[in-house]
């Protein structure tokens, strides 16, 4: 029998990978499981929505990216159940026994307990999220061009986006330019600028996480574009093609995307451990979960205190540097041959600063003493996203396709794959 010790992930996005990437193997077993065979670069999602990036630029298959990895393998299943008194995790297809398990299952759109609205209003969270909004967005400009009823033409022009968080800014800047920049010369019966981008928020303001000048530049920089703005605007309900604030106010809409909460992975709360409302464990500061120091929970998932006592944001650069500390304590317990919870080093988040891009060159930076808008930082987070892209050929791809768009205004996703004509089954004919 093996004497190797059997490490479990559960999950490749960020954290799970950074994980499998930095632990030690020679002497260990990798077990690397996902429900997609591919990492997948969320921050750019908004892009594949707004047809400027084609899906299998902003991901990578798993397998491809650990082949080289020594002991590991990788499944591709979906995790049920995990038993920690047993130490093992329930997958569709098999068990997996482990020694030690890390938990980086990321999370998972938030209705707030409303989740009769993703019927109608899609989230932004998986591939399939952003080629459901991209298929809705180009086919409504498509039967807009195709009918002459003014009002339906005016639903089918409307687009909301819900929730100011830097992935909602991002989708909504992206529909702008979209619409604006990109596609009026191909269509002959409508102007798509004058289609309707709208943004809601519950807050009093956009971005909220980040100084209020930066907020404001953001909203300037959005509605210079064409965004309408509505901040303080509560959504009461989501139906079919139709959005009702909190108000009375009743806005048609062809496209409506739910950006406006994320939770844990739900199996978070079937462990029997301390969650926060968002479904969250709290963790050690080592990132162990309490009671279980053989099992670490990374990313999205975990409530870490490592931010100066404060919450470690759900972000990226966190969920690596997450994967990247829980690999070093196994590493080292690896080499010594027994968990010592005493000389583990507490995780100590390293904030390298928040970004969001409005458009095509426009973008809000802020790196602590230093915030800045406009092209420069426009720049900065495109040198940023390109560095972190897995994967060679989707960096040489993805950076291609924005130099010739920056330069042509010309979008190459802009492919309707499913059937366009049942999606307006039933709509008004042109008379
Ligand atoms: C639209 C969008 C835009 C964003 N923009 C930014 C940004 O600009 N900058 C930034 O820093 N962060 C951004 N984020 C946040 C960032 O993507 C997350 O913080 C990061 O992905 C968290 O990493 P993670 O490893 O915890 O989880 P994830 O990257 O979400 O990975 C979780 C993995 O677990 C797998 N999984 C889940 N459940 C199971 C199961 N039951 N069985 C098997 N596998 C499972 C999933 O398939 C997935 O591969 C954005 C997120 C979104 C959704």
């Amino acid at each position: 029998m093996s004497q190797k010790k059997r490490i479990v992930v559960i999950g490749a996005g960020f954290g799970g990978l950074e994980f499998a990437k930095t632990l030690h193997t020679e002497n260990a077993e990798l077990v690397v499981i996902d429900r997609r065979n591919h990492h997948l670069f969320q921050p750019l999602l908004y892009q594949v929505a707004s047809a400027g990036l084609a899906a299998p630029e902003i991901a990578h298959p798993i397998r491809a990216i650990l082949h080289d990895k020594q002991n590991s393998t990788v499944y591709l299943d979906e995790v049920s159940s995990i038993d920690l008194a047993a130490k093992k995790v329930v997958a569709r297809s098999r068990e997996f026994p482990y020694d030690y398990l890390v938990l980086a299952m990321g999370g998972k759109t938030s209705y707030f307990g409303n989740d009769q609205w993703a019927e109608f209003a899609p989230g932004l969270k998986t591939l399939d999220d952003a080629t459901t909004i991209r298929h809705q967005l180009l086919s409504a400009i498509e039967e807009a061009e195709n009918t002459n009823d003014t009002a339906y033409r005016k639903e089918l022009l409307t687009f909301v986006v819900v929730g100011g968080g830097p992935t909602g800014v991002e989708t909504a800047g992206a529909f702008a330019e979209l619409t604006r920049k990109v596609i009026p010369r191909d269509f002959s019966h409508i102007d798509t600028r004058e289609a309707k981008i709208i943004l809601i928020e519950a807050a009093p303001r956009i971005m909220l996480h980040l100084p209020e000048d930066l907020s404001a530049h953001t909203k300037t920089q959005l509605e210079e574009l064409g965004v309408e703005v509505r901040v303080g605007a509560m959504v009461k309900a989501i139906r079919k093609n139709e959005v009702e604030l909190a108000d009375g106010t009743l806005i048609r809409a062809s496209v409506i995307v739910w950006s406006a909460g994320v939770q844990a992975s739900p199996l978070t709360r079937t462990l029997g451990v301390t969650v926060d409302r968002g479904g969250r464990i709290e963790v050690s500061p080592d990132l162990s979960v309490p009671g279980h120091p053989e099992v670490f929970a990374i990313g999205d998932l975990a409530l870490s205190k490592g931010n100066k006592g404060k919450p470690v944001p759900g972000v990226s650069p966190a969920a690596i540097q997450m994967g990247h500390h829980a690999a070093k304590i196994i590493n080292a317990e690896l080499a010594s041959g027994k968990i010592d919870v005493a000389a583990r080093p507490e995780f100590k988040y390293w904030d390298k600063g928040t970004m969001a891009t409005i458009g095509r060159s426009r973008a809000v930076v802020w790196l602590g003493r230093i915030k800045f808008h406009g092209f420069l930082a426009w720049l900065t987070w495109l040198f940023i996203h390109i560095v972190y892209l897995v994967g060679f050929r989707n960096r040489v791809a993805v950076l291609l396709q924005w130099a010739y768009s920056y330069v042509r205004y010309r979008h190459g996703a802009r492919i309707i794959t499913d059937n366009y004509s049942a999606t307006f089954q039933g709509r008004p004919k042109v008379t």
